[in-house]
């Protein structure tokens, strides 16, 4: 006597490991967070400033094809945010100081800390991107 218990199709939903190192999530974004490459941490991460390498010379992960794009900015901007308008509303409650005084101590250090995070935290953002397996076609720009 046949079957006749419905079958549901499944998906394959396993897809093949990444050539290239897959450490645990937090250890790639460190090693991000530190300007190294977040699968092998062995190389280093920019080029430059800001510039990230296309390929890891060590373990061949793709870091170019990473969508890194806005979130470095985006997550700088809410940090250095939060820390400027905390100190602001500490400086207003706490000390009687001039706007002019005020200004003259928050605009120097909101720059100061933008600047000191923007690298680190687009590191840890593409480390978190390249552990989530994030990455452009190779035809896309
Ligand atoms: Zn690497």
């Amino acid at each position: 006597m046949p079957d006749d218990t419905p079958v549901r199709w499944q998906p394959e939903r396993s897809q093949p490991p990444p050539p290239w190192p897959t450490p645990p999530m937090f250890t790639a974004i460190t090693r991000g967070l530190r300007g190294r490459c977040p699968a092998c941490g062995r190389s280093n991460l920019f080029s430059g400033y800001l510039r990230v390498v296309p390929l890891c010379p060590a373990c061949g992960a793709p870091l170019g094809r990473v969508p890194v794009d806005d979130s470095a900015p985006v997550f700088t901007i809410l940090i250095v945010g939060a820390v400027a308008v905390t100190l602001l509303l500490v400086m207003e409650m706490t000390m009687a100081l001039s706007a002019l005084l005020e200004t003259a101590i928050l605009i120097p250090l909101t720059l100061v800390l933008a600047l000191l995070l923007l690298r680190p935290v687009k590191g840890a953002a593409l480390g978190l991107m390249l552990r989530l397996g994030m990455l452009r076609s190779p035809e896309e720009p």
